[in-house]
């Protein structure tokens, strides 16, 4: 492969358009004829892709695909390549029974690698930079994302994976580290444990931070680049569209660009569907449109954002998407892993033999988030068998930490203590540190 250069990505809006046009029918006519889920919805509403898509307004007729779709679709049915043709298969999390999988084929391997490097390049990395990637590396997309697209620039990468977080420091001094990869409270948590470690940032290489995963704010980006002396960069990506690569922010950090001419994307109202325009904030909706293996049409992402088409300084002529705000749905985020109630809720049932009623209850400890889940005690669970009570959490706990991947603290609360809204008990995000510019 030829040696990275930074694509100038400044096409004008028109060609875009009309790139995206072409591929969006090439997408379309491939799906209808490999997919039998698309098939079966496009007849549905009698929609012929090679007849009735002349226009990138005609996407709009189409139905939605949701994460439902995907985990029904478990493991192979989505994909539009026979399995001989796939090189990597990925799942998101919120592993349940039925993990939403995905596929690439070699050539989705060499794009996604090539996206991931232009959103790199577009936060400052270079040939020299020495990156260290704190992303999880396995079935989730964020390590190995990132990773193919860091070595694609030719930047020398220490795929150091979560945690030990010492270890990371350590790398970070004597490797001379000039990008962090990672969570923005994982940036905060280095910060803090050079804090307690008498260490100075100072002492560091660093120059930028690629910053992904969670929910964050401009708040703590400041804080990131005063504690950590870096330049922050957002970014966004979702397994199920194809991990990092989607959208990231250029060095003015004024909104992610997405990368238009491999995406297409919409802004909804996430209750009646329709199509929202630029500035207002809705759910996301994301076509692929150079995906070979696992193309997805109009998914929904459930996150929160608007677009904007304002010019940016930097001179890219792509569209851009704002912060995540959040999720539209009961998703709770923690550590970048989704967390699905009812998941949840399945788990529970099978420990218990009844579902019982809970809380997913998001909480930031000392920069730490942390999921806790609030469990109202029924008459099966006496308050006075304390041991009892004692094991029966530590279990329930162990189980779920083994579906999920992070360990909760389960509380249990009195019968009738928790909020109920119709049927439901709402997850509670408690976004005390993450007071942001946009609330106040
Ligand atoms: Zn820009």
């Amino acid at each position: 492969m030829p040696i990275w250069e930074p694509e100038k990505e400044s096409m004008s809006r028109q060609d875009l358009r009309q790139t995206q046009l072409e591929r969006l029918q090439a997408t379309l006519n491939r799906v209808y004829r490999n997919v039998s889920f698309y098939r079966r919805t496009f007849k549905e509403i009698d929609f012929r892709p090679e007849d009735d898509f002349t226009e990138i307004s005609d996407i709009e007729r189409l139905p939605f695909t949701n994460g439902q779709d995907i985990s029904r679709s478990y493991p192979y049915e989505m994909f539009a390549v026979p399995l001989r043709e796939v090189v990597r298969v990925h799942a998101s999390s919120g592993s349940s029974t039925n993990p939403r999988v995905v596929g690439y084929t070699r050539q989705d391997l060499r794009t996604w690698s090539n996206l991931v490097a232009r959103i790199l390049s577009a936060g400052g990395v270079v040939q020299d930079d020495v990156i260290q990637v704190t992303l999880g590396y396995g079935l989730l997309t964020g390590g190995l994302g990132i990773h193919y697209g860091a070595e694609r620039i030719g930047a020398s990468v220490l795929p150091t994976s979560v945690g030990r977080t010492e270890r990371q420091i350590k790398i970070m001094q004597d490797f001379r580290t000039t990008v962090l990869v990672c969570t923005p409270s994982y940036a905060l948590i280095i910060a803090d444990r050079m804090d307690s470690m008498g260490l100075s940032a100072k002492s560091l290489s660093l120059k930028y931070c690629i910053c992904a995963g969670e929910p964050w704010t401009e708040e703590m980006r400041r804080e990131i680049e005063d504690r950590l002396f870096v330049k922050v960069t957002d970014n966004y990506g979702i397994t199920e569209v194809i991990g990092p690569g989607i959208a990231g922010e250029c060095l003015q950090q004024c909104g992610m660009h997405i990368q238009e001419d491999h995406f297409y994307p919409e802004v909804i109202d996430p209750e009646s569907g329709t199509l929202l325009g630029a500035g207002i904030s809705g759910e996301l909706v994301l076509t692929t449109l150079t995906k070979e293996a696992f193309p997805v049409i109009r998914y929904r992402t459930g996150d929160i954002c608007s677009i904007t088409d304002e010019p940016c300084a930097c001179g890219r002529t792509t569209r851009r998407i704002s912060r995540i705000s959040g999720r539209c749905d009961d998703v709770v985020v923690v550590k970048g892993i989704n967390i699905i109630p009812d998941r949840i809720g399945d788990i529970l049932q099978q420990i218990r033999g009844e579902r019982p009623v809970f809380q997913l209850v998001a909480v930031r400890r000392r920069r730490q988030d942390q999921l806790e889940i609030w469990v109202e005690v029924t008459e099966q669970l006496f308050y006075d068998k304390m041991r009892e009570q004692r094991s029966l959490v530590d279990f329930m706990s162990r189980k779920i930490a083994a579906f999920i991947g992070i360990t909760p603290k389960i509380k249990l609360v009195e019968k009738g203590s928790l909020k109920r809204e119709g049927d439901r008990v709402k997850p509670f995000i408690d976004r005390r540190l993450e007071m942001t510019m946009e609330d106040a």
